[in-house]
């Protein structure tokens, strides 16, 4: 399991992966959104940056899943609404990150962007054809006074690249209570 071939060495991508990696608008973008305590949300083109306002009312029953959208920009990309409203507070944490792609484990390092009780937003680099719904741990360490660690898995509900950077929304599974304690007092 942690023959050379196993642990992929994404830190270092060779030649062949970066000749061979989509551009940004080739990749189908993800974007995870988070609708308001009213359903309202925005929707911000990852291409042209506009904004489109929307309500979950309006949408299809099954639009929890992520589904297709096209911007008047002619940029197609994918949108997950997070119908649960937490909030979620702003971050630059460093983390550990192991994921599971295409029966390889993957380590890395990552940044949180921000954090709630029910998810984050992670970035890294060098990760490519990350799919959603993959399961991700991460080992944070809080900027707390006694710089606790805590251990999250979470799923990868969203996915932004830009060229070789990726910033991915994550929706946690049941914390255990050590880590959720630790949270929810970070999050106060
Ligand atoms: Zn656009």
């Amino acid at each position: 399991m942690t023959g050379r071939n196993t642990l992929c060495s994404l830190e270092q991508p060779s030649d062949a992966t970066l000749s061979t990696a989509k551009t940004p608008n080739q990749m189908s973008d993800c974007l995870m959104i988070h609708a308001g305590p009213r359903g309202g949300y925005r929707i911000d083109c990852p291409a042209c940056k506009s904004a489109r306002p929307g309500c979950i009312s309006e949408l299809p029953p099954d639009f929890s899943r992520p589904f297709d959208f096209v911007c008047a920009c002619g940029h197609p990309f994918k949108v997950f609404i997070n119908i649960r409203s937490h909030r979620r507070k702003p971050c630059r944490l460093s983390g550990e990150y192991t994921l599971m792609h295409h029966g390889r484990q993957i380590d890395g390092l990552c940044t949180l962007l921000d954090l709630s009780q029910a998810g984050a937003r992670v970035e890294a680099n060098h990760l490519t054809n990350i799919e959603i719904g993959t399961l991700l741990r991460l080992i944070v360490t809080l900027d707390d006074a006694s710089h606790s660690r805590i251990l999250i898995s979470g799923r990868i509900r969203s996915v932004v690249a830009q060229l070789k950077q990726v910033t991915m929304g994550i929706q946690f599974e049941p914390l255990e209570l050590h880590s959720q304690k630790m949270l929810g007092f970070y999050l106060l």
